[in-house]
């Protein structure tokens, strides 16, 4: 399998490496305003930063779970830039004791029979891209440890009902992993969050995650009204942008600058009201007309 970056978005042999950091540098800091212009190296990886194992995995489910440091390491937190941080600088404070990848129901139920046997807490997984610490086996101290159960295998499409459109997917599937086996059928999920990569259906339910990206490009193809409508708007917007930039390159006092920036944030706020209400006006009339499940 594909080894993920140990603390950052991507995969490991693909990750942004400290020569494109090193060059990337002065130009962020000369952007923002802040910053250092010579970045953090990752710390390697060192296995005696995790803390040892408090409950260890029973002979019977040995096929299916793991304790090595790399697995239990690869499964301490999410995505969120504080995990980012801590990744880089190779800090592991709550780290799952045994991580368990069932293949199917019946593996499931084994394990979460044995976890609450020896009073660990279970933390299903799904692609770890959690940016509020869903992952994290940040524990209450009435359990013995912490069991995070890797639903990654549990990936197939099991059933699709072409009529009514309907299908059952396993809660592992990733967004590439859903939408490659529904183009058999000629179908689509057409939901696309920005982590669609890696994160997966279980993980998108569990969070009520959102995948706008869907709606935004969807209606901007297929839909007649709501282009006109972003058409004008982003004409409407240039010219204001334009004549904002004008008149602030011949008004010097401060105080002037910020009553027109104001308004300006004011137009561009309605302007945006404008293209959502258009989009979920379209949306709601093509619901049931597309051949998304
Ligand atoms: C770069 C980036 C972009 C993002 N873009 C978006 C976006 O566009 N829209 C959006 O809504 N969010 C976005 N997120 C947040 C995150 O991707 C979503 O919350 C996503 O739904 C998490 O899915 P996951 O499979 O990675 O779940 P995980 O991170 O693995 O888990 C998230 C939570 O769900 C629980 N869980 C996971 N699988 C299951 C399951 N099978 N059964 C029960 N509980 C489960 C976990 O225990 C955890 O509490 C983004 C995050 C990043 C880092």
């Amino acid at each position: 399998m594909r080894a993920r970056n140990r603390w950052g978005w991507g995969f490991e042999d693909a990750a942004f490496s400290t020569t494109d950091a090193r060059a990337a540098a002065p130009g962020l800091v000369g952007l923002l305003g802040f910053g250092e212009s010579d970045p953090e190296e990752p710390a390697p990886f060192d296995p005696s930063a995790l803390p040892a194992p408090r409950v260890v995995c029973p002979p019977h489910l040995d096929g299916i779970c793991a304790a090595d440091p790399a697995t239990r390491a690869a499964h301490a937190r999410g995505q969120s830039y504080l995990d980012t941080v801590r990744g880089l600088r190779g800090r592991y404070e709550h780290v799952p004791d045994v991580v368990a990848r069932p293949r199917d129901t019946r593996e499931i139920e084994d394990v979460l029979e044995w976890a609450g046997a020896a009073n660990a807490a279970v933390i299903p997984y799904g692609g770890g891209t959690s940016v509020v610490g869903g992952v994290e086996p940040r524990v209450p101290e009435r359990f013995d440890g912490a069991v995070t159960i890797d639903v990654g295998a549990i990936d197939r499409l099991r059933e699709v009902d072409e009529v009514s459109r309907a299908a059952r997917i396993g809660a592992g599937a990733s967004g590439p992993r859903i939408e490659e086996q529904l183009a058999a059928y000629g179908l689509t999920l057409r939901f696309f969050p920005q982590s669609f990569e890696f994160s997966t259906l279980g993980g998108w339910i569990a969070t009520r995650a959102a995948g706008h990206f869907a709606t935004y490009v969807d209606a901007l193809k297929r839909d007649p009204l709501t282009r006109a409508v972003f058409q004008e708007v982003l004409k409407d917007e240039t010219f204001h942008m334009n004549y904002t930039l004008a008149q602030l390159t011949r008004v010097a006092p401060k105080r002037h600058r910020l009553v027109l920036w104001r308004a300006r944030l004011g137009r561009l706020w309605k302007a945006y009201l404008r293209v959502m209400s258009a989009i979920a006006n379209s949306a709601a009339i093509s619901a049931g007309s597309s051949s998304s499940i």
